[in-house]
């Protein structure tokens, strides 16, 4: 198991460093965001103690879970799930970095629970730019005024944007949803909104992601196998938005 793993991290790290070179680009720029849905703590260990520093959870219940277990070995975790109003409050206790923020009414929430603890937190907001119905994110359109109505919440620290591309074997297809990403990224710059993070790319495209400027990629199944449970269990979870 812990052989695998270590190999994995080498071919994904082998993947970046190419497609930075590719690309002119240099890799200490794009970081490794582990995708550690379903994976146990155990493993993602093994990932942590060859010298990976992030990791990302889709489910406060799993975050929560794993939090005891990987406390010791020094690391930052953001969240990238839909995150639920109600579970504020435990996301805020283990996350380092919301990712998945798509909605005022969460950003008044997370807020109000900032203040009562009086602390801030770092947030990305997420974009649906593939516009497909099943994914989770604000609407490419109404990006640029969501992060200017973002300013009034002083604990909440935009630090750039996040998307799940399109999932498609199509390149072109996909790497269309990252250039969307770039150009909203361009929009806020020139508003003087301090969005510099593009989070975007997965292990099936790490190349068109970075070279399309991810500055976080999220990798999971090229580094821990492939998961038992289907995306959309956890990009969609049927709740009504
Ligand atoms: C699972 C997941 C990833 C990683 O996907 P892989 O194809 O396993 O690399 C990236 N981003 C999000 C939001 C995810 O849920």
């Amino acid at each position: 198991m812990k052989d695998t793993i270590l190999n994995n991290l080498r071919i994904v790290r082998q993947r970046i460093e190419n497609a930075c070179i590719k690309s002119h680009r240099v890799s200490h720029d794009v970081q490794l965001l582990l995708a550690t849905k379903t994976v146990s703590a155990d493993k993602i260990s093994v990932a942590l103690e060859a010298g990976e520093t992030l990791i990302g959870e889709n489910k406060v219940q799993e975050l929560t879970e794993k939090f005891a277990a990987l406390r010791a070995t020094p690391h930052q975790t953001h969240f990238i799930g839909h995150l639920q109003s109600n579970k504020i409050k435990e996301v805020l206790k283990y996350a380092d970095c919301i990712q998945s923020v798509d909605s005022l009414a969460l950003v008044g929430k997370l807020q109000k629970q900032l203040e009562a603890e009086d602390k801030s937190v770092a947030i990305f907001i997420q974009v649906n730019t593939s516009r497909e119905q099943s994914k989770f994110g604000i609407d490419p359109t109404n990006a640029l005024e969501f992060a200017l109505q973002l300013q009034q919440f002083e604990r909440i620290r935009l630090k750039g944007l996040m998307t799940i591309g399109l999932f498609s074997a199509e390149t072109e297809r996909v790497r269309a949803c990252y250039q969307l990403l770039r150009r909203i990224q361009h929009q806020l710059l020139q508003k003087d909104i301090p969005a510099f993070e593009l989070s975007m790319g997965m292990s099936g495209d790490i190349e068109t992601a970075i070279e399309e400027g991810a500055t976080i990629i999220r990798v999971g199944t090229a580094v821990f196998g492939s998961r038992s449970y289907p995306d959309s269990f956890y990009w969609n979870e049927n709740i009504a938005r």
